[in-house]
C-alpha cells in the first residue's frame, strides 16, 4: 500500500522513537522524506537507512540538521527542504522533550527550553509550511504529536503538559484558519510508548509492569502503532478530517479507575 506516494514530507526529531518509526513508515508507504534531527547525527542515518530498506518504490530520504526552536535554523531547514524536493506536502511536527521537577522548583531555562521545543517548534515549522502551502496552491497537511497528557495532567511535568496542551489550541486554530485553503490540521495523541523518552521504566521489569497496570489494554504501545495512525492522517483517506486530536493510548484516557462502578458500590 502506497498512499504517500510522491508526497514530500518533513519530520521533525526523527533521529529516534515515534519520529523514526514515522519516517519509516512513511517511506515505505512511497513519500519523498526529509528526517530532522537536533543531536544524533547516527540516529537520523539510522533513519535513513531504514527508511531506504522499507522503500517499495523509488523516492527520496534525507536528513537535515536544525533546532526546532531556533527561527533562523528552522527557516533555513525549509530553505534546504525546498531546493532538495521542490515543494511541500505534509509537515510532522514531532520533535519533544520533557524534564521532571516539582513545579515550585522548575527552573525559568526548562520551563522556556520544554516551551521552545514542542510548542514555538511547531508554531515556527507551521508557519513555514502554511506559507508554502498557499504559496502552492494545492493544499497540505499538519500533524502534530501530542500526548495524552493534551487532556490529563502530568504532576512534575508542568511544561510538558502545558505544551501538549497548547498544541490542541494550535491545532485546532490553524485547522479553522484555513480549512477553505485545503490545509488540513490534527494530531496524534499517543500514551505510553516504548522509546528513548521514557528510559526511567521501559527496561526496568517492575516499573514497566506498574505502568502497564494502568493501561486498560495491559501494555505500552509500540512506535510502529503511532506511526500508523500518522500515515492515516497524512493521506488522502482522511481528507476530510481536520482539526481533529486521534488518542491512541490503549485506553489511558477513558478514565481507567472506573473500570469497576466502585464510585456506586457494585
Ligand atoms: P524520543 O526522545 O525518541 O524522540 C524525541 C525526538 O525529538 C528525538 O529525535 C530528539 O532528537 C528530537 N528533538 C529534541 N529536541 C529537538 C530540537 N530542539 N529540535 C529538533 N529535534 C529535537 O521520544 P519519542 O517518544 O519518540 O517522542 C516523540 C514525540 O512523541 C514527542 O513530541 C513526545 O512528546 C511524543 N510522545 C511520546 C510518548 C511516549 O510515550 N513515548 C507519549 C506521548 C507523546
Amino acid at each position: 500500500m502506497e498512499r504517500l506516494k510522491g508526497k514530500n514530507v518533513l519530520i521533525t526529531g526523527a533521529s529516534s522513537g515515534i519520529g523514526q518509526a514515522v519516517a519509516v513508515r512513511f517511506a515505505k508507504e512511497g513519500a519523498n522524506i526529509a528526517i530532522n534531527y537536533y543531536r544524533g547525527a547516527e540516529g537520523a542515518e539510522a533513519t535513513r537507512q531504514q527508511a531506504a530498506a522499507a522503500r517499495q518504490s523509488e523516492g527520496r530520504q534525507v536528513v537535515m540538521q536544525a533546532d526546532v526552536s531556533d527561527e533562523t535554523q528552522v527557516k533555513a531547514m525549509f530553505d534546504s527542504f525546498i531546493n532538495e524536493f521542490g515543494s511541500i506536502d505534509v509537515l510532522i511536527n514531532n520533535a519533544g522533550i520533557q524534564k521532571p521537577s516539582h513545579s515550585h522548583e522548575m527552573s525559568t531555562a526548562d520551563f522556556d527550553r520544554i516551551l521552545g521545543v514542542n510548542l514555538r517548534g511547531p508554531f515556527l515549522c507551521a508557519r513555514e509550511a502554511l506559507g508554502y502551502f498557499l504559496k502552492q496552491g494545492r493544499g497540505g497537511a499538519i500533524i502534530n504529536n501530542s500526548s495524552v497528557h493534551e487532556i490529563i495532567p502530568k504532576p512534575k511535568y508542568l511544561s510538558y503538559s502545558i505544551t501538549k496542551g497548547g498544541l490542541e489550541n494550535l491545532t485546532r486554530t490553524l485547522a479553522l484558519e484555513y480549512a477553505g485553503q485545503g490545509i488540513r490540521v490534527n494530531s496524534v495523541a499517543p500514551g505510553a510508548i516504548v522509546t528513548p523518552i521514557n528510559l526511567a521504566w521501559i527496561n526496568d521489569e517492575k516499573a514497566r509492569a506498574g505502568v502497564e497496570s494502568h493501561i486498560p489494554m495491559g501494555r505500552a504501545g509500540a512506535s510502529e502503532e503511532i506511526a500508523a495512525v500518522f500515515a492515516f492522517l497524512a493521506s488522502d483517506e482522511a481528507s476530510y478530517i481536520t482539526g481533529q486530536t486521534i488518542f491512541a493510548c490503549g485506553g489511558l484516557t477513558l478514565f481507567p479507575e472506573f473500570r469497576s462502578a466502585w464510585a456506586s458500590g457494585e
